[in-house]
């Protein structure tokens, strides 16, 4: 038998302890499944246990009570609604949606998928993109048919409506190399809501729809891990109900649908280390990471951890796009007329964090705004350059570049639209900083399960692990490194999360 070895200071047994301590304190414990046989009584039975009340998890609990099957919804917070009623609601369609067709856009799912394939990260999920756009008019007829309400309006502005507009480009269409992929249409349907509200309004017609349907709601449950059979079958979940562990059985299957990770800053500085220091983890306390520890404690497999929406939301006013964008080498990256989740992606991922805003006369951030701090001011770029400790000529050469082509309308790096491409001319010269650690960053998390595009579980080999499901930001879906668009996410729940739910209502009941 091996002997601990000595360590001065520590005595032999305060050594075993710590070894111990290291041992459970893995990024899952606490979601270890439980066996069958350690239930000796199911406390409550149902068909299909849905974990979470978000856009994912109402969406899939719609369509499985639909479809027969009676179905309880737990949520973990007193309140239901997830960061889907935090958000802004928007769901990204497209390919000739009913409110398309209204106000006149042409659209096609080659143009859509194209758009989704060709701007976002390397090889995405190529089957749920071709199934999303082939049915998305469908989708948004649903949620019409749910009582989601839109108007017939468009806007033509880069963010979400305010003024009642339900249609505009949401994501990074118009911005190159998007608009060279496909002729820009906007995919952005937004609720009729007031303010950025269209979340709340989302939420409240789809929670609606699940009491019209009988779908058993439950808040201050909280989902703490699998209950497998012997050959690895989703069987039902321990909860933790006001304090006390009960145990609910699912007779058809279990639905995870409860959020990404981002308020679990372990899971965080392990798996997504570039979001780690964004300023303000995006999204609503249940963030917890539980559902996707659930999955990978029962087995399966995670996909794109790393992954996630890092946003620097320089517009409003669309004015200071035609400054110029670079990094601690006094050197543009991007193009700064592109979505804000593409720029918060190439500072966050791609520069280690650190960026600024160069302006001149006329493309100044206003006065009042303290999201991105002012930092450095001066009469010359020269002289800014130098406040800013960039290497040598590096910013005055950028500024020279940029200026000489943007005077003839050209942007030959970066090719930022026409709208922004003016010369930084005119002191005083600013730096803004856009360091994701400084200025206002939102960030929040599209790592996940492994899922088909029915939602089923896969484990590492491919095998889906039978009883389990998993949908929105529980698993890995549309979203992805750079995000490209708002209303993917939103769009992926509820698209991925109904057919979870039908998948799932679909499985005989097991004994
Ligand atoms: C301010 C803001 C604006 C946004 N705007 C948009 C937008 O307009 N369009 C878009 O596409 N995306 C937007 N997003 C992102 C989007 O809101 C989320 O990615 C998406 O709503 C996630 O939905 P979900 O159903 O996966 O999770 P959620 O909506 O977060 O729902 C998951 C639920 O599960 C609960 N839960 C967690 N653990 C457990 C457990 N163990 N047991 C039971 N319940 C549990 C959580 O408390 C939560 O209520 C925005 C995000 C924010 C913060």
């Amino acid at each position: 038998m091996s002997q601990a070895p000595d360590f001065p200071g520590l005595k032999r047994r305060e050594l075993l302890a710590g070894l111990g301590a290291a041992a459970v304190s893995g990024l899952a414990a606490g979601a270890e499944p439980l066996q069958e046989a350690q239930v000796q009584a199911w406390d409550i039975s149902t068909d299909v246990l849905v974990a979470g009340s978000g856009s994912a998890g109402a969406s899939a609990a719609i369509e499985a009570r639909q479809a027969g099957a009676d179905v309880l919804l737990i949520e973990s917070l007193p309140h239901f609604g997830g960061s889907s009623a935090m958000s802004a609601g928007v769901v990204y369609a497209g390919a000739g949606t009913a409110l398309q067709r209204a106000l006149g856009v042409a659209d096609s799912v080659e143009a859509m998928s194209s758009f989704i394939i060709g701007a976002g990260g390397p090889h995405p999920p190529l089957d749920k993109i071709q199934l999303y756009c082939e049915q998305s008019p469908a989708h948004f007829g649903w949620l019409v048919a749910q009582g989601v309400p839109y108007a017939e309006k468009l806007s033509t502005a880069m963010t979400v409506p305010t003024d009642g507009e339900s249609l505009y480009f949401s994501g990074a269409e118009r911005a190159w190399p998007g608009r060279d992929l496909a002729v820009p249409a906007p995919r952005g349907h937004v609720p009729v809501a007031r303010g950025m509200t269209g979340g709340r309004v989302l939420m409240e017609a789809l929670l609606a729809r699940l009491d019209v349907l009988g779908v058993v709601r439950r808040a201050g449950v909280a989902g703490q891990r699998l209950v497998l059979a012997g050959d690895g079958r989703a069987l039902g979940m321990e909860v933790n109900m006001a304090g006390e562990r009960k145990t609910i059985r699912a007779r058809r299957g279990v639905v995870l649908a409860s959020g990404g990770f981002i308020h679990n800053r372990e899971m965080v500085r392990n798996y997504a280390p570039r979001l780690y220091d964004c300023s303000v983890p995006w999204g609503n306390m249940g963030d917890q990471g539980m559902g996707i520890n659930m999955g990978i404690a029962a087995g399966a497999a995670a996909l794109r951890m790393a992954q996630g929406f890092a946003i620097v939301p320089l517009y409003p006013p669309e004015s200071v796009l035609s400054g110029i964008v670079v990094n601690a080498s006094g050197q543009r990256f991007v193009a700064e007329d592109t979505y804000y989740g593409v720029l918060g992606d190439a500072i966050a991922y791609h520069q280690q964090g650190r960026a600024w805003l160069i302006t001149g006369e006329g493309s100044h951030l206003p006065p009042q705004q303290d999201n991105f701090p002012l930092v450095a001011e001066a009469n010359t770029i020269g002289d800014l350059a130098v406040k800013l400790d960039f290497p040598r000529g590096a910013l005055q050469h950028s500024v020279a570049y940029y200026n000489r082509h943007a005077e003839n309308g050209t942007d030959p790096m970066f090719h930022k639209s026409a709208p922004f491409l003016r010369p930084v001319q005119g002191p005083p010269y600013r730096a803004w900083n856009l360091a994701v650690d400084q200025a206002f960053v939102p960030v929040h998390t599209f790592g996940g399960l492994h899922t088909t595009v029915d939602g089923q579980v896969l484990n590492s080999f491919g095998e889906a692990i039978p009883g389990l499901y998993a949908a929105g930001r529980t698993a890995a879906g549309l979203p992805g490194a750079p995000y490209i668009a708002s209303g993917l996410s939103v769009g992926d729940c509820t698209f991925f999360g109904r057919r979870a739910g039908l998948a799932a209502a679909a499985q005989g009941a097991s004994a």
